[in-house]
């Protein structure tokens, strides 16, 4: 099993170093090997994704990584810029679907903005598109208007289109992730506007046939975002394109109040993944030693469970976090009276004692 570590910058270095020393933790063998990403590569290489740093990720069966950018580098040319690498390893390595788990721990109810009776229990599971839609369609730029409000003016324009493939995949990727968990599917579109999601809906449409003991719904954009906070326990699977999945996963994100503790992955055809925290690298508190490294270590569990088939050592991670959080554990970010205040370190530390401890007792 050969791991590509991609720790990136800010807060990148300090969680990947905690879910590294807890997949050490665990007997299992590991090859890993490290190299520099974003800003990071930047200053050593000149390029966020040098030519070395992809060709680890290729060759590996999973790459962790954890964050990239800084305010720093924003007046950098957009492709010199960090998050340009990310970008650039989701083309190269065709991770076209995107797992963002929001699930709400029992013990961190108190830290959503929402009532505890919408969020307690809840546990979706968002599925985007990540290589297509008006993220990547061509053309794009800016031009002279020949037509629309402003002939003459100046203008900028980006296209959304999907192919009858790529709507195809996402859309068996969702039914068959709804199979394992309650058997639903929510496809979120803007059909009653856009072409492009007309189509959306027509294919998955399709491909649901082929799945009949999943049953499927259908809901616009915008209604999804409202429903989101208004009862998110009414969703399960959600698919969706890239621009619409980029903004409701966010949302989804911080209807549990923790973005410091919401892992995901980004597959491709072959469940090679690339797996990292859903925050990103946070330079306010860069350095301190008090980022939450629970995202990271969760990132890990997903990448033993879809990467590296590794099931039950997902789920003694998944259930050491638990375990740290009923000892009333807490990092800063999802700090609440009563419970005790920890460091970066003292996190990891926790998780893998308790893995530790598990392992023991049996
Ligand atoms: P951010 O997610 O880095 O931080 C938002 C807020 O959440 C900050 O207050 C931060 O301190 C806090 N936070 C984030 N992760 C945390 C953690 N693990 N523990 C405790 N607190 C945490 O978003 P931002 O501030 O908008 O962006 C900072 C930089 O990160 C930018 O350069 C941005 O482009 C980049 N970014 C990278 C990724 C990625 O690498 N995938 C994703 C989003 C943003």
């Amino acid at each position: 099993m050969k791991i590509a570590v991609l720790p990136g910058d800010g807060i990148g270095t300090e969680i990947v170093a905690e879910a590294i020393r807890v997949l050490e933790t665990l007997d299992l063998r590991f090859e890993m090997e490290s190299a520099l990403v974003g800003g990071a590569a930047y200053e050593a290489h000149g390029h966020p994704l040098p030519e070395a740093t992809l060709k680890l990720a290729k060759e590996a069966d999973a790459v962790l990584f954890g964050a990239v950018g800084d305010w720093k580098y924003d007046k950098l040319e957009r492709s010199l810029r960090p998050e340009q690498a990310i970008l650039g390893l989701r083309k190269n390595l065709g991770l076209f679907a995107n797992f963002r788990p929001a699930i709400c721990y029992e013990q961190l109810v108190g830290a959503s903005s929402l009532k505890p009776e919408l969020i307690s229990g809840l546990d979706i599971l968002i599925i985007r598109e990540l290589t297509g839609d008006i993220y990547f369609g061509q053309p794009r730029g800016r031009r002279t208007a020949v037509d629309g409000h402003f002939p003459g003016a100046e203008e900028a324009f980006d296209t959304m289109r999907y192919s009858r493939p790529e709507v195809e995949r996402i859309a068996h990727v969702a039914f068959q992730a709804a199979r394992k968990r309650s058997k639903r599917v929510t496809s979120v579109d803007k059909a009653n506007v856009l072409e492009t999601f007309q189509f959306w809906k027509d294919i998955v449409t399709e491909v649901g046939r082929e799945y009949p003991d999943v049953e499927l719904d259908h809901m616009y954009v915008d209604n999804a975002a409202m429903q989101l906070v208004k009862a998110p326990k009414k969703f399960d699977v959600v698919v969706t394109g890239n621009m619409f999945g980029d903004i409701l996963s966010d949302e989804a994100a911080m209807l549990t109040g923790s973005i410091g503790m919401l892992p995901s992955a980004s597959l491709n055809a072959s469940n090679q993944g690339l797996y990292e925290p859903s925050h990103g690298s946070a330079p306010d508190i860069a350095g301190k030693g008090v980022a939450n490294p629970l995202a990271t270590i969760l990132s890990a569990a997903m990448m033993l469970r879809f990467s590296l088939n590794q099931p039950e050592a997902a789920d003694r991670i998944e259930s050491a976090v638990q375990s740290v959080l009923a000892q009333g554990l807490r990092t800063a970010d999802i700090w609440s009276a009563g419970t005790t205040k920890v460091g970066t370190r003292e996190m990891g530390d926790a998780v893998v004692a308790a893995i530790t401890k598990k392992t023991i007792t049996g």
